[in-house]
């Protein structure tokens, strides 16, 4: 095991019992970052020049499916602070940018968040309404973010507006690196959901928001194309996060047969209940090989950034994978409560908490339906395109 990987183990190990209290309490795990700091997991693929583990996409994936196995709110976490918090600057930003932000979220001072989505742009980003207007030596920023993970937690955002005058060809997104300080932008948390209960998803609205000219992510009129980038590393990492779900379902339900009895005999005896062990096991292999492929589809696509074909080979595959394991992690996990029965149906078991988090995996970066859309037009050519 690499050292990351032994450290994220660690990591997972203190995070467990923590993570179990505050789901059943039903509140954000406060102890999650001291924590991962302790075991210097907050910029796992960062440069070690920066403060990071230098990890490649598929130690990275590793680590992150290890994470996923404490549960979808917990890898969340890192999926909004690093694969589409940080990973956009590391991959977009000016050295300046990268000394400014990297080390401090590394370190946890700085906590990252991606805010692409707003209440009426979901799948269509391009349908977004913030906008940007430079102000002297600054721009101002304004609109609302919305279901944004570590939302309303994060100190510094990569957020996406169109300029407020430009029309036309030239009305196109950029990218910014935001900090949230200031009465200039309101956050909230968003606790009605379904699950994630440990987790932060919020929205915030920014009016007239300051930000340095420097904190331009990219060129301008680039910001699409930053964003669409994100996706990838944050798609790879909401499949990592899946396999790491069906492999802790699959511990826990192995668990359960040799020692719940009815009938007389331990429940694994039943074939009928052996049909699920199989089913969690397939699951988990596949999911297992798509994700090594996939991650080192992306790893070789970051190491020849200016090769088209291999950017659009990572790009379908880390599609691929994630519209495979979130149906899969999903799937893994009613069989898994159905394995349990009653117990299973409740917040007190590992497989319950497991079911209530994982179905935002089938909706968050790229719904399963916009990813076959995406699968879909990559075999039948552009002509065919659903949506852009
Ligand atoms: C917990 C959580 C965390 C999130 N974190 C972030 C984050 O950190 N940053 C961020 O920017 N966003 C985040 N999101 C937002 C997420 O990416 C969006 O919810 C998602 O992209 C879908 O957008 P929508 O919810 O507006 O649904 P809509 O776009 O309104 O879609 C509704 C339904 O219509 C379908 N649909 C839409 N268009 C088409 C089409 N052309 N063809 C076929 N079907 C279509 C969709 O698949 C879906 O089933 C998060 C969401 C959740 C729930």
């Amino acid at each position: 095991m690499s050292d990351l990987l032994a450290d994220v183990d660690a990591f997972c190990r203190e995070l467990r019992p923590i993570e179990e209290l505050c789901y059943l309490e039903r509140r954000h795990n406060e102890q999650l970052v001291p924590l991962a700091r302790k075991y210097n997991v907050l910029g796992m693929p960062v440069p070690v020049e920066y403060g990071g583990r230098g990890a490649d996409a598929v130690i990275y994936a590793r680590s992150l499916a290890r994470i996923g196995r404490e549960g979808t709110g917990v890898r969340t976490f890192f999926s909004g602070h690093t694969s589409i918090g940080q990973y956009p600057i590391l991959r977009f930003g000016t050295a300046e940018q990268k000394k400014k932000y990297l080390p401090s979220s590394v370190r946890g001072e700085r906590i990252m968040a991606f805010g692409l989505t707003e209440p009426d742009a979901g799948s269509n980003p391009l349908e977004m309404t913030s906008t940007y207007r430079r102000d002297g030596n600054r721009f101002l920023l304004s609109g609302v973010k919305y279901l944004i993970s570590n939302g309303s937690i994060a100190d510094t955002v990569i957020v996406f507006a169109y300029p407020a005058e430009a029309n036309g060809p030239d009305r196109r997104i950029s990218a910014f690196i935001v900090d949230t300080a200031g009465d200039t932008l309101q956050s909230e948390d968003l606790p009605a959901k379904l699950g994630m209960v440990t987790a932060n998803t919020g929205m915030f609205e920014m009016t007239d928001h300051p930000v340095p000219l420097e904190n331009m992510l990219g060129r301008e009129g680039d910001g699409f194309r930053v964003a669409m980038q994100s996706l990838v590393s944050g798609r790879m990492s909401v499949a990592a996060g899946c396999l790491g779900v069906i492999e802790d379902c699959l511990v826990e339900v192995l668990e359960y047969c040799h020692t719940r009895h009815q009938h007389g005999k331990p429940i694994g005896r039943h074939q009928l209940v052996q049909e699920h062990v199989a089913a969690i096991e397939m699951a988990r292999a596949t999911t297992a090989l798509w994700i090594e492929q996939a991650a080192a589809a992306k790893q070789a696509s970051e190491e020849s950034p200016a090769d088209a074909a291999l950017a659009t080979a990572a790009d379908l595959q880390t599609a691929q994978a994630k519209l495979f394991a979130a149906n899969a992690a999903w799937d893994t996990a009613d069989r898994s409560v159905q394995v349990f029965g009653g117990r299973g149906w409740s917040n007190l078991y590992r497989v319950g908490r497991h079911l209530q988090d994982v179905r935002v995996c089938r909706i968050y970066e790229g719904t399963d339906e916009i990813l076959k859309l995406k699968i879909a037009t990559a075999l039948l050519g552009k002509d065919f395109a659903a949506f852009r």
